[in-house]
C-alpha cells in the first residue's frame, strides 16, 4: 500500500509530493489531463518569489523533475472514484484500483466554457481555451479573446505577437486582471478592446468564421470576422467524483480551510480545488506543503 496518493499533478500536488517524500513517505500521483496543471498555459511567470521570470512549462517541468528526484511515482490515469474505508483509502481509475493510507485531492480547476451554442463542437476548429497551445495556428489571422482576467489579458498579449488583429471582448469596462497587463495591451496597435459586450454566437459551419458580440447596454449586435475565439473566462472545479466523501461548497470547491483538512480523516486537499480567496501559484505551492505535511502527520499518528 502506498502511503499517500495525490490526485492531480499540478503545482499543489507536486509540492505536496516533494514534502511528503522528503518526510520519508511513499507517494503515488495521478494525473488525468496534463502534468503541471493550469500553469503550463502561462507563457511568462513573474510573480513567483525568487524567480524573476520563467515560463509555465519550464516551471511545471522543474517541479515534476524535482518530485521525481525524491522518488515520486506518477500514473497518467484519471481518478474516477475515492472510497474511504478508514485506515485504507481506495482510489479507482479507468485502469485499476490503488490503496493508500492517506489521500490528497489536488484536482485544480478546469476551463469554464462560455456556454455558446456549438461551443464544444468547434473546439479545435476555431475555439480554444489555450492561447499558448493553439495560438500559432492563427499566425497572421484575426482572432478574438473573451474574458477580463489575467489569463485573457495575457492571451491577448501573446496572440498580438503573431496575429494580425486581436479583439479583446469583456463583459464589463473594468478588467479583473492586473493594470500592468491592461496597460501593455493598450500600447498594442493591433488589439481592439470590445467592452461591455458579450459573445453571443459563433458563425461558421465547419470552423469558426466569426463571432457575434452584443453590447450589454444597447443590445446592438456586431459581427467580428475572426478565425479563432480564445475563451478565457476563468476556471471551475472538477470535484464531482469526490462529492460523497468530502463536502463541496456551493460552487463545487472542496470545503477546507488553510489547514487543508477536508473533515474526512486522512483525506486532505490542496490548491485551486479548495475553497479559498486567492488562487495563485504561490498559494497552490503553500497548500501543497501544508497538505503534504498534514498527511504525513496523520499517517504517523495511526
Ligand atoms: P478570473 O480572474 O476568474 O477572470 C475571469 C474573467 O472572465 C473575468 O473577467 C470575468 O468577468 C469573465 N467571465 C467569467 N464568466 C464569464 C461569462 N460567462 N461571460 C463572459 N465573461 C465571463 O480567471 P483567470 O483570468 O483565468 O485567472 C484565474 C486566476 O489565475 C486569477 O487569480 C489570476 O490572477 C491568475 N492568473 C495569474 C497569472 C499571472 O500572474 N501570470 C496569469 C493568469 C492567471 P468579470 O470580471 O466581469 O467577473
Amino acid at each position: 500500500m502506498t502511503d499517500i496518493i495525490i490526485v492531480g499533478a499540478g503545482t499543489a500536488g507536486l509540492t505536496a509530493a516533494i514534502y511528503a517524500l522528503r518526510a520519508g513517505k511513499s507517494v503515488l500521483l495521478f494525473e488525468g489531463v496534463a502534468v503541471g496543471g493550469q500553469i503550463v498555459n502561462t507563457p511568462d511567470i513573474e510573480n513567483y518569489p525568487g524567480i524573476a521570470h520563467t515560463s509555465g512549462f519550464e516551471f511545471a517541468n522543474g517541479l515534476l523533475e524535482q518530485a521525481k528526484s525524491f522518488g515520486a511515482e506518477l500514473k497518467y490515469e484519471a481518478v474516477k472514484e475515492l472510497i474511504d474505508e478508514g485506515a485504507v483509502k481506495r482510489v479507482k481509475t479507468g485502469s485499476g484500483e490503488y490503496e493508500a493510507k492517506a489521500v490528497i485531492l489536488a484536482t485544480g480547476a478546469k476551463n469554464r466554457p462560455l456556454g455558446l451554442e456549438r461551443e464544444q463542437e468547434l473546439v479545435g476548429r476555431g475555439i480554444s481555451y489555450c492561447a499558448t497551445c493553439d495560438g500559432m495556428f492563427y499566425r497572421g489571422k484575426d482572432v478574438a479573446v473573451a474574458g477580463g482576467g489575467n489569463t485573457a489579458l495575457e492571451d491577448a498579449q501573446f496572440l498580438s505577437n503573431y496575429c494580425r488583429k486581436v479583439y479583446l471582448i469583456h463583459r464589463r469596462d473594468a478588467f479583473r486582471g492586473d493594470e500592468k497587463n491592461v496597460a501593455m495591451l493598450k500600447e498594442k496597435t493591433n488589439v481592439e478592446f470590445v467592452l461591455n459586450a458579450n459573445v453571443t454566437a459563433v458563425t461558421g459551419e465547419q470552423k469558426v468564421e466569426g463571432v457575434e458580440v452584443t453590447d450589454k447596454f444597447s443590445g446592438e449586435k456586431r459581427l467580428l470576422a475572426v478565425a479563432g475565439l480564445f475563451i478565457a473566462v476563468g476556471q471551475m472545479p472538477a470535484n464531482e467524483a469526490f462529492s460523497r466523501i468530502v463536502t463541496l461548497d456551493e460552487k463545487g470547491y472542496i470545503a477546507a480551510g488553510e489547514d487543508c483538512e477536508t473533515g474526512a480523516a486522512g483525506i486532505f486537499t490542496a490548491g485551486d480545488c479548495r475553497t479559498k480567496e486567492v488562487r495563485q501559484l504561490t498559494t497552490a505551492a503553500a497548500d501543497g506543503a501544508v497538505a503534504g505535511l498534514a498527511a504525513c502527520k496523520y499517517i504517523d499518528a495511526q
